[in-house]
């Protein structure tokens, strides 16, 4: 039987009787934006974050461009980001017509690098975009003492890690805000385009309102340049309707992570474990120098496997001459060697046990 790196189809198949009910409900209520799915949602999702707010929008790319165009940011100031993330965080940054200037991983967490940053700060440095690459959290210590040293401010990529944490502290709740994506294959996925951003405070809650939806607050009475970027009723129903199970699906990756951690011999290069992180592996990369033959092997063993991601940002066609040249040679080397093995809500230890065995013999 071969063994898929994600099947959404058997990921959500457990939860089809709800999200039936929440469906014909919906529909009944007549009601489908901005209503009290969202709202009981947003509650919901703050409180498992351990957040005071919570504000739905309609993607990860999104709760980002958000979460920076709230703060008081002039065109061209600088946000420090990972060199090595999902082009999305760059993204967010140059949306606001701000200037992402990237800083080297960690080669053992894969996460940005907190000692780096600081010889990339300067008189422009407004923020730093902190990516929880593949369900592990950054460096927040080093990273909230950087920022508060230099008076930044702290947006926190939670896309791949839901859940995660820090000394029982969760993503999303160290920095300004905590900006998620609820695209159908995170941790807890959505049967569409969804995100959110969390953060404490009132200070904000009215702005990032009002951006979200026209930059209104009441009907056609517009304060500023807004956007159409809004949490759906439907997908909140369905998510409400996820959240409850998440920490069980975190749990489960875990435990699926654990059998790799405990079977795979050393030729591979395995994620780190550390002390005080609780890791969701949103993603169970390992590493290895022939990985693109490694693929194909497992391929030809009916197990499929996947590259996050191929080509770093600095990279990317559309970032030429757009990000500054300088010597990204550990993203590279993490983009050419890392190797995504299968961990989904949907695997079964069993199928993970395969996936070892067939690695171990390669
Ligand atoms: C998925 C992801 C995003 C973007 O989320 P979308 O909902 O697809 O817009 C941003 N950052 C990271 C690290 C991601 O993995």
């Amino acid at each position: 039987m071969f063994i898929e790196y994600e099947d959404l189809r058997r990921v959500n198949a457990p939860f089809q009787e709800e999200f039936t009910g929440a469906f014909a409900g919906l529909l009944k209520s007549g009601w489908y934006i901005l209503g009290s799915q969202v709202e009981s949602f947003e509650t919901a999702f703050a409180a498992y974050c351990g957040t005071e707010h919570c504000v739905g929008v309609a993607s990860g790319l999104d709760a980002l461009v958000l979460a920076l165009r709230s703060l008081d940011l002039k065109p061209g100031d600088e946000v420090i980001v990972p060199a090595n993330t999902y082009i999305a965080s760059i993204l967010a940054v140059l949306h606001n017509g701000l200037k992402p200037v990237l800083v080297e991983p960690d080669i053992q967490t894969y996460n940005i690098d907190a000692s780096k940053i600081e010889a990339k700060i300067s008189s422009r440095t407004k923020a730093i975009l902190a990516v929880h690459l593949y369900g592990k959290l950054c460096n927040m210590e080093a990273i909230l003492e950087i920022a508060g040293r230099h008076q930044l401010y702290v947006v926190e990529d939670c896309a791949q890690a839901h859940g995660a944490s820090y000394k029982g502290k969760k993503a999303g709740n160290f920095g300004d805000f905590g900006a998620f994506s609820f695209y159908p294959t995170k941790n807890l996925g959505a049967l569409g385009d969804a995100g959110a951003i969390t953060f404490q405070g009132n200070e904000r809650l009215s702005l990032l309102k009002q951006l979200r939806n026209y930059g209104s607050e009441k009907k056609y009475h517009n304060n500023m340049v807004g956007f159409n970027s809004r949490l759906d009723e439907i997908q909140a129903a369905f998510l409400a309707i996820k959240l409850k199970h998440l920490d069980r699906i975190n749990q489960h990756k875990r435990e699926l992570a654990q059998i790799y951690d405990q079977g795979l011999n050393d030729q591979f290069i395995m994620p780190v474990k550390q002390d005080d992180y609780e890791d969701v592996h949103h993603i169970y990369p390992i590493r290895h120098p022939e990985r693109d033959k490694l693929r194909q092997y497992l391929l030809d063993h009916e197990i499929r496997t996947e590259v996050h991601y191929p080509i770093p940002p600095h990279r990317q066609k559309a970032m030429q001459g757009v990000i500054e040249k300088d010597d990204y040679s550990l993203t590279t080397e993490i983009h050419d060697t890392v190797l995504s093995l299968p961990v989904s809500a949907c695997h079964s230890a069993e199928e993970i046990h395969r996936v070892v065995e067939m690695l171990n013999r390669f």
